[in-house]
């Protein structure tokens, strides 16, 4: 008997819809496979019989051909389990199911009948939220697909309670999402307060205003003066991720979920703060690999990529973040097309001024020699460097400043400023694709950088002095605009322009 199965596979980010089409048939058993199946969907067989025994049912002894069709989209992993199985099931009349059209299967069977989650499933629930099918899932990926409002789905914990589920045609095993719940939202406890955080005014400013515009930073300075401290702190003054973000953000993740990450996948509600080692790679960073698996910048969208001691990264992998810096996105090719993944992040970055790393420390003698100090710094690329709208120095900290056991201003006080800069934006961007003063276009820092009566003379002049190119000019503006809407000021003043100014100390 020919039996159609729904199913969807991952194309990277992208859900695209499988069909299992089985045929059992009198004649000598056999079994076949066709469609493009990875090694994963191969084996795939081995454990279903397996499965299937495991519930008292029996499929072989049937001529039994299996075809998973587009046939030109190489399938991958273990999420064909599921609804290889059924389709066995009910070809070889083993079962009988009503109304099967309307069933999307996904899911991994081990030997014994169990089912193991899979990764992607956020992707596969939103394409299928309106559409009016029922998701057929493991219970591991229940928490994953209650995100999707309006989605109906029916979770199991065995092929044996999927089939009773099946069978019975009962309806009340079938939940309907409720989507993301109101109370989603927790403090992350990692995050240290910038309250904790003695002195460094200045680069806690600095921040603040990188936060405010979504700019791009680095602190440049001496070991031990606090650099990634600071940028740890960052994500306590970050604005609070909206739904729509939250389901961006944890659908790259779910895609990202290794087969054996055990325990419940819980959606990132928190901004992401992404901190790879500098000997990462380049499929770590920007993805791919023969998984398809998305990497580090993509796991940062909607929140902050940070890359500790810059100048370790292999410069071939830094200049593939340019990409994402300037779309947004990273395009992997793939023999079987083109993946995207979305990669909006901010970037952050931390570096000493030199390799002994005491130029700028006014107590020790930096030892490098001239040509050392700038082989260092020519392992960034001017073109990398140019997209970093924020670069501070960070003074060694003065152990005075610690007497008496002063407190900061807290994050979240810093962090109430910022939303209401963000908020700012939002109004003046509603109707175009921006959302930070960090995404204009030049064009659009010109038009929305305006500036006071001779504001302008003085920019032009500065940037004269300082050698800017004209997207230097217009970083400098951008980052004045979000100076500006800091102290809430509809134009950008000479103060606003000359503390941008300050924020291109290292070049
Ligand atoms: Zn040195």
């Amino acid at each position: 008997m020919f039996k159609r199965i729904r199913s969807y596979c991952l194309f990277g980010i992208k859900a695209v819809p499988v069909s299992v089409e089985v045929d059992a048939s009198q004649g000598l058993p056999g079994f076949t496979l066709v469609g493009l199946p990875d090694n994963a969907v191969r084996e795939s067989r081995e454990r279903v019989v397996s499965a299937i025994r495991s519930i008292g049912k029996v499929v072989t002894g049937y001529r039994t051909t299996v075809n998973l069709s587009p046939a030109d989209l190489r399938k991958e992993g273990s999420a064909l389990d599921l609804p290889l199985a059924i389709g066995l099931l009910v070809s070889a009349g083993e079962i009988s199911v009503n109304r099967l059209e309307r069933y999307v299967f996904v899911g991994e069977l081990s030997l014994d009948g169990l089912l193991k989650p899979v990764r992607g499933i956020l992707s596969i629930a939103m394409s299928l939220a309106k559409d009016g099918s029922v998701l057929v899932i493991p219970r591991g990926n229940a928490q994953e697909a209650s995100l999707v409002e309006g989605l109906r789905y029916v979770c199991a914990d065995s092929l044996g309670e999927c089939v009773g589920c099946l069978e019975s045609d009962d309806d009340s095993c079938i939940k309907t999402a409720e989507g993301l719940k109101t109370n989603y939202r927790q403090e992350r406890e990692d995050v240290p307060d910038f309250e904790n955080v003695v002195g460094m005014e200045s680069v806690k400013r600095a921040l603040e205003v990188a936060a405010a515009g979504a700019h791009n930073f680095l602190l440049v300075g001496s070991p031990g003066a606090g650099k990634t401290l600071c940028a740890r702190c960052l994500p306590g003054i970050l604005p609070e991720m909206t739904e729509q973000e939250i389901l961006e953000t944890t659908r790259i993740h779910s895609c990202a979920r290794r087969a054996g990450d055990s325990g419940e996948f819980k959606p990132v509600t928190s901004r992401p703060f992404r901190t790879p080692h500098h000997s990462a790679s380049m499929v770590s960073l920007v993805g791919g690999g023969s998984r398809l698996a998305p990497g580090e910048a993509s796991l940062a969208h909607n929140g902050v990529l940070f890359l500790d001691e810059l100048p370790e990264f292999n410069r071939s992998v830094l200049e593939a973040l340019r990409e994402p810096m300037e779309e947004g996105s990273i395009s992997v090719s793939r023999a079987s097309g083109t993946v995207v993944w979305p990669a909006r992040f901010m970037m952050g970055a931390a570096m000493n001024p030199c390799p002994c790393g005491f130029a700028m420390d006014p107590k020790r003698e930096c030892t490098c020699l001239p040509e050392a100090r700038k082989r260092y710094r020519d392992k960034i690329s001017g073109p990398l460097l140019d997209r970093i709208d924020i670069q501070v120095s960070v003074p060694p900290i003065e152990t005075k400043s610690f007497e008496g056991n002063p407190k900061g201003e807290s994050s979240a006080s810093i962090r109430s400023r910022v939303c209401k800069a963000r908020d700012i934006q939002r109004e003046r961007f509603a109707g175009t694709t921006y959302r930070s003063n960090a995404e204009m276009s030049s064009d659009a820092a010109h038009r929305f950088a305006e500036m006071s009566k001779g504001t302008e003379k003085f920019a032009i002049t500065a940037a004269d002095r300082m050698n800017l190119s004209a997207r230097g000019y217009y970083r400098l503006l951008k980052v004045a605009r979000t100076i500006a809407d800091l102290r809430g000021s509809g134009k950008v003043d000479v103060e606003d322009l000359s503390e941008a100014l300050r924020y291109r100390a290292y070049r």
